[in-house]
């Protein structure tokens, strides 16, 4: 038997780092929606008592370091499974680049696995697992529209933004998360209006909600990627109505509701730039994801 889950990739519509912490994680506060830009993972039971893993893209590990592969696993050891499964990735969210493309694939396939493996795990329960994996797993398990806090696995589920485009490019920059985290000037940041764009989400305030778009990484991203930030400078030249990169980058969306507009945006970087997309946002929490 085989069956098909979809795997969303989020953006950060704001994403505050309010201090290290004591076990050396930093406390984040940020906006996380999910958008239509999705990876495909392929779940087949097998009678063999082994974990299979398939990608249909280089740089992403085939092996025990696949985050997907990873989940199936903690979920055959927590129920003791003698079975297996058999893993095909369809990769279409852009490689690290702040979309959490690792985390939604582990999400997906722990929301499948409770399916075929009739485990009856509740998505808190899934999510609780999934935060072995990584702090954005717990997010991607639920879907939707949450602020984030902690590690990011503290979620508070709030409305879903009004409908819209969202143009999304990623240039080849590799900016390692960890580098950008070492480079933050904590003390010296200002700090996205959370409370403001909470009220602007509720009150479906696109405007709004474009004006308080931020990221407080963008600075040190830009730093050790410039390229990163010509890229925000060109979306705002071709007028988009709100711009920002999402969690340490280098992807930078735009939100728009004009059709034209999001034609517009992505023809002007389609020409020199292999990595854009043109989605609309999803927003709504989800079940199992199955397609
Ligand atoms: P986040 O936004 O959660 O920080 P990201 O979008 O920046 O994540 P990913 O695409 O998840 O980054 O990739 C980060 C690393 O995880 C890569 O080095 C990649 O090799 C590894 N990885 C493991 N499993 C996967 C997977 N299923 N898909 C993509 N990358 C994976």
């Amino acid at each position: 038997m085989e069956k098909v889950f979809k795997a969303p990739a989020k953006i950060n519509l704001t994403l505050d780092v309010l201090g290290k912490r004591d076990d050396g994680y930093h406390e984040v506060e940020m906006i996380m929606t999910t958008v239509d830009l999705a990876d495909r993972i392929h779940l087949r039971l097998l009678t063999s008592n082994e974990i299979r893993i398939e990608v249909n893209k280089g740089h992403v590990p085939a092996n025990k370091h696949n985050h997907a592969y990873q989940a199936a696993y903690l979920l055959k050891k927590a129920f003791n499974i003698q079975t297996g499964v058999s893993i095909f990735i369809d990769k279409k969210i852009p490689v690290s680049a702040g979309l959490a493309g690792g985390s939604t694939d582990a999400a997906a396939v722990l929301r499948g696995l409770n399916d075929m493996w009739n485990l009856g795990l509740t998505l808190e329960e899934l999510a609780n697992i999934g935060l072995k994996i990584g702090s954005d797993v717990p997010f991607c398990v639920y879907g939707g529209t949450a602020v984030a806090r902690g590690r990011g696995e503290k979620l508070s589920f709030i409305s879903t933004p009004p409908p819209c485009w969202v143009v999304l490019a990623k240039t080849p920059a590799g900016v390692s998360t960890k580098d950008i985290y070492g480079s933050l000037q904590l003390n010296n940041m200002s700090h996205p209006d959370t409370v403001g764009m909470i009220q602007a989400i509720e009150q479906q305030d696109f405007n709004g909600i474009c004006r308080r778009l931020e990221n407080v990484m963008e600075p040190a991203t830009f730093k050790l990627a410039p390229e990163v930030k010509t890229i925000k400078e060109r979306l705002i030249q071709f007028g988009a109505d709100g711009t920002v990169m999402s969690g340490s980058g280098p992807t930078v969306f735009s939100l728009t509701r004009s059709d034209a507009k999001a034609e517009r945006l992505y023809n002007g970087l389609k020409g020199f730039m292999e990595e854009v997309f043109v989605v609309r946002l999803l927003g709504d929490r989800y079940d199992t994801g199955e397609m």
